[in-house]
């Protein structure tokens, strides 16, 4: 077979070669260690958590060794392209700090020497390097229809090896004059790899996560351009990636059992292949078992989730290292206020098998966050939040803003700040008390505090309370109460001889708690009643006095 004569009728506007490329899109010049990474998205418009966190993590596989971390866009299946969907995941990325170096940096906006990073540009590209496997004899063009390809599936239902190879690439050694014949007959043809493979070869390969990898080796004749000269995945990940001169591919681990096909595709195409890291799904344990995190079933798997709710970025980013890197809250104890980006990012120490999703330690992990922030911050935050999603809270804030942040500053800035918020939806339950607006009585009392306790206690309370007293003043007046109303000031007292008194101190406090906020837990009680101010601070305990006369 004269295989040029054939590249020239299956590729006939096709000029350029695969030097020409080569020479285009030369090696990086970077310094020793330095990675090229890069995220590679379907324009669905919709960023799955997975894909965030897969993303994190080959940009902080590029960040760590001052690489370049790349976004290539794989709108090769017009099928699955949305409006807009690539500024929305971009967006999406931006919010969690990654910003990418090079690539698709906005819609339609491209930024660097190795592209066009759309891969539906990049058509010229492709055929080239599959002219060139044509003139080297390792690829040839597939009349098969798609009943043809049915028939074989079924008749392959119990073989061990699938796909086209052997026997069933029946159109592997066609003359060339029929593929004339059937090209000029309008035939449409895809183009298929001559896979190099045997069945007892063997693929190995060194994955950065999972390790030492075996399998066997591709014999498969698979499709490297479909009838509309589009490559499929496994053909544009092996041109694309070289010629960006991606060092380090980190992509789902759905894709190892492909890893053999992409080997043999770097190997017949003379490039060397990448270092590859596969990562695990984020998995969700359900039922005492374990499965992925999944778009249908679970509202945490859209990263639109976490902004909706005000997870605050840092929140989210820190949780993602702690679900990436094994080591990482060792690190975050030994480096209370240090920058996430401090964090020596490592591929090794990811899990192999899936990390666990849990809103819990979400949870957690974001109420510490939070706490260390300055109230000012976290004002900010939230407001912007609510402007977006809470117009509630947004209206309250802009009543006084300086107030807003002293009511959020209560119990903040100091050495143990309390760890009440974990995303910014729970402010407006946090902070409903300090509004009128917003403020829902509840009298209900806990410990030794009863209704007839409550009565004496608020008839003093009400001509005593003077806001303009510091904190130490404040709280001798309520202890100076105590006796007046049968109980103690000090607690120890009390609990060595509970008979002797009504209650305590702390007994005494919670009414005044519940009655100015309708909670028997609250943040610092001197700061509370401060913010409210002398009037409402006077109508709620009025109103409460009123309400336990009634009960008591
Ligand atoms: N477009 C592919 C996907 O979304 C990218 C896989 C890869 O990173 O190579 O699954």
């Amino acid at each position: 077979m004269d295989y040029l004569k054939l590249s020239e009728l299956l590729f006939p506007n096709i000029d350029k070669t695969p030097d020409y490329y080569e020479n285009l899109y030369p090696e990086r010049q970077l310094k020793e260690g330095a990675r090229v990474t890069r995220f590679a998205p379907s324009p669905t418009g919709f960023l799955h958590f997975g894909n965030l966190f897969t993303c994190l993590v080959s940009y902080k596989t590029a960040e760590t060794t001052n690489g370049v971390f790349y976004v290539r866009v794989e709108d090769t299946d017009s099928k699955r392209k949305v409006e807009g969907a690539i500024e929305v995941m971009l967006k999406g990325l931006s919010v969690y700090g990654i910003v990418p170096d090079e690539g698709v940096i906005g819609e339609n906006t491209e930024k660097g020497e190795y592209g066009p990073y759309y891969q539906s540009n990049r058509k010229d590209i492709y055929q080239a390097y599959a002219k060139s496997l044509v003139i080297q004899g390792l690829a040839y063009p597939c009349f098969m229809t798609p009943d043809e390809l049915d028939e074989i599936r079924s008749a392959q239902e119990n073989e061990s090896i699938k796909g086209i190879w052997g026997k069933w690439a029946k159109h592997r050694d066609l003359s060339y004059e029929e593929i004339e014949r059937r090209i000029n007959a309008g035939e449409l043809w895809t183009l298929r790899l001559r896979s190099t493979g045997t069945p007892e070869g063997k693929c190995f390969f060194d994955d950065m996560i999972k390790g030492k990898i075996e399998m066997p080796e591709n014999v498969q004749d698979v499709v490297i351009l479909k009838s509309d000269g589009i490559p499929t995945y496994h053909f544009a990940h092996a041109v694309d990636d070289h010629l960006m001169r991606t060092t380090h591919v980190v992509r789902g681990d759905e894709w190892i059992s492909s890893t053999p096909i992409h080997l043999q595709l770097f190997r017949v195409l003379g490039f060397k292949p990448p270092k590859y890291a596969h990562v695990a799904p984020i998995m969700k344990e359900e039922n005492g078992g374990k499965r992925k995190l999944s778009k249908r079933k679970d509202p945490e798997a859209a990263v639109t989730y976490y902004a909706e709710e005000g997870y605050p970025s840092e929140s989210v980013n820190e949780y993602m290292l702690t679900l990436a890197n094994s080591n990482f809250e060792d690190w975050r104890r030994m480096n209370k206020t240090e920058s996430l980006e401090k964090f020596p990012f490592n591929l090794k120490k990811m899990s192999v098998s899936g990390a666990l999703f849990d809103m819990a330690k979400l949870s957690d992990v974001s109420k510490n966050v939070i706490s260390t922030m300055s109230a000012q911050k976290v004002f900010e935050l939230s407001y912007e939040w609510a402007k977006e999603y809470n117009a509630e809270l947004a209206a309250l804030y802009e009543k006084d803003k300086e107030r807003a942040a002293a009511i959020l500053n209560i119990d903040r800035e100091n050495k143990k700040p309390r760890k009440d918020i974990a995303k910014w939806s729970d402010i407006p339950d946090y902070i409903s008390y300090m509004y009128d607006e917003t403020f829902k009585p509840c009298y209900e009392l806990t410990g030794n505090a009863t209704p007839a306790l409550a009565v004496k206690v608020l008839e003093k309370y009400i001509d005593t309370v003077n806001l303009s007293d510091d904190k130490d003043a404040w709280f001798s007046r309520i202890k100076d109460m105590c006796e007046g109303v049968g109980c103690t000031p000090n607690v120890k007292d009390y609990k060595s001889e509970p008979e002797k008194f009504a209650g305590h101190v702390g007994d005494v406090s919670t009414v005044i708690r519940v009655a100015l906020t309708g909670r028997t837990n609250t943040p610092d009680l001197y700061s509370i009643t401060a913010l409210l101010g002398a009037e409402t601070v006077k109508q709620r305990l009025t109103d409460a006095l009123k309400h336990y006369r009634e009960e008591a």
